[in-house]
């Protein structure tokens, strides 16, 4: 058994080498990541999956910090998928709890466009603001809040720091995101940064 970390959207294998299993997808000829976690490959049976698992607090009110997952956006606004809050073990919930991010709590200052702040499909470290029944309001507007790992808008490959922007790894796209200090270098107990 192989062990390393992976984050949604990340390349694990060729489908022909693996069969994905929980926390994996096949895209094309590819297998990739669709939650965060351990990766565990068994080579001997060609199947992999994804151990979740994580030190996240639970997700019990205002000021805890927590992961979540960008999934749809709008002019004002940012929705995100947080994680589960009831279990050691976390997974994003694609129909659980929504998160919410408003355009005022992305960083102290004018927000020009929403769009070069957060990305659908990056993966942010928020603080709850406030629970409500249908959505949990977050903020990404301290310096260790904000995106901790984003993709490239036009090849999907992880983007990596460059002065005040990020570059794609495979093709040197440049875009801008709302970042946390620590970008590019989270470990593998996110808990314990927290
Ligand atoms: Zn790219």
């Amino acid at each position: 058994m192989e062990k390393n970390f992976v984050y949604p959207g990340d390349y694990v294998a060729s489908s022909v080498e693996v069969l994905p299993g929980f926390g994996l997808y096949a895209e094309g000829d590819e297998v990739r990541a669709s939650n965060i976690g351990e990766l565990l490959v068994d080579k001997k049976n060609h199947t992999a999956k994804v151990l979740v698992k994580t030190r996240i607090p639970r997700l019990q009110g205002p000021g805890v910090v927590t992961l979540a997952m960008a999934v749809d956006s709008s002019q004002n606004a940012v929705m995100l998928d947080l994680v589960e809050w009831d279990s050691k073990n976390f997974s994003f919930i694609p129909r659980g709890l929504t998160g919410v991010l408003y355009v005022s709590n992305v960083r102290r200052g004018f927000v020009k466009d929403l769009s070069e702040e957060v990305k659908i499909g990056d993966i942010l470290r928020v603080k709850v603001l406030e629970v409500k029944k249908d959505a949990v309001s977050v903020t990404i507007s301290d310096k260790n809040l904000g995106v901790i790992k984003a993709f490239c808008s036009v090849c999907r490959h992880e983007m990596i720091p460059t002065g005040n922007h990020l570059k794609c790894i495979n093709c040197g796209h440049v875009e801008k995101r709302k970042t946390a200090f620590d970008y590019g270098n989270i470990s593998i107990n996110e808990g314990e940064l927290l």
